[in-house]
């Protein structure tokens, strides 16, 4: 204890917790609570930027309830009404709860009781009266949104006021095998997307970034943009969240990776903006 959590400390274990971890978000201008089912770094993807260490193909480990339920309403004691913020050097500015993010060291949704799991979260902090105040959001690959396991917990996200933040990082076969290192088909995930905005709010997160030199090509923006023009009629889609890549890569191309320049973010978001969606770029 003591470090001063900062925008680039997002250190799982900074509070020494099994499950949860504060993060000081740029992104969200206030403290961001990470939920974390995947303790043991497993994802069923791996993309070449992703941050997760020694990160493992495979699904989340059987979760122990009474430890989450037990952490999150200590976390949130400590920073409703304890000194949390003090010990780590909050700023007066930053010192609110602007989301809870189920997120962590993995894909979320391959946790077997991943509805029971979102709607404990919620309970507690409904309870608790962070919710519905700050924003409740799950980030996922999206990849297993087909499960009714998955989907029975996005009713519930849904229930709790949330948010479906959806990784859709490349519209063509080649990009996302090149860049997720995925075998589900464009159209597969095309059809969770539209599954996933039926059930509850959903953005679209697009992560950004030159691949050995290859920039941003035309080929990946035109189809990116065809696929937009499908959906924007057929879906829910309330966001595009266009992003390119800030902390090193844990992945062997890490070295190969690099983030894009902000005028070309800039420019892609002003043609998916001319399809008449809302666009927000980090960079
Ligand atoms: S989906 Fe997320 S956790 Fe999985 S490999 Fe990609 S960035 Fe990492």
């Amino acid at each position: 204890m003591g470090s001063k959590l900062s925008v680039n400390n997002h250190r799982s274990d900074v509070i020494g917790l099994t499950y949860i971890y504060p993060v000081l978000s740029r992104r969200a201008g206030g403290l961001s609570i990470g939920i974390n089912f995947n303790t043991n770094n497993t994802c069923n993807w791996r993309c070449v930027y992703c941050q997760v260490p020694n990160l493992t193909i495979g699904a989340a480990p059987p979760i122990d309830f009474d430890l989450l339920a037990k952490e999150l309403r200590l976390f949130l004691d400590d920073v409703l009404h304890g000194d949390f913020y003090d010990r780590f050097g909050v700023d007066a500015d930053k010192r609110v709860i602007k989301d809870i993010a189920i997120a962590g060291n993995g894909e979320p949704t391959t946790l077997k009781d991943f509805a029971r799991a979102v709607g404990l979260i919620g309970q507690i902090a409904t309870e608790a009266g962070v919710f519905p105040a700050s924003d409740y959001v799950l980030i996922t690959n999206g990849s297993l949104i087909h499960l009714p396991r998955v989907q029975e917990g996005l009713k519930i996200l849904n229930d709790y006021h949330g948010q479906v933040w959806f990784k859709f990082d490349s519209a063509t076969e080649a990009g996302r095998k090149l860049v997720n290192n995925s075998s589900q088909s464009c159209l597969a995930a095309v059809e969770n997307l539209l599954i996933a905005s039926q059930l509850c709010p959903t953005k679209l997160q697009t992560c950004l970034f030159d691949f050995a030199g290859r920039g941003l090509p035309d080929s990946e923006k035109l189809a990116y943009l065809e696929i937009l023009k499908q959906i924007k009629n057929h879906s829910n889609v309330h966001r595009i969240m266009l992003y390119t890549i800030a902390r090193p890569s844990a992945q062997p191309e890490a070295g190969q990776l690099a983030k894009l320049p902000a005028e070309t973010m800039e420019a892609f978001a002003a043609e998916i903006r001319a399809l008449g969606l809302d666009v927000s770029v980090s960079v």
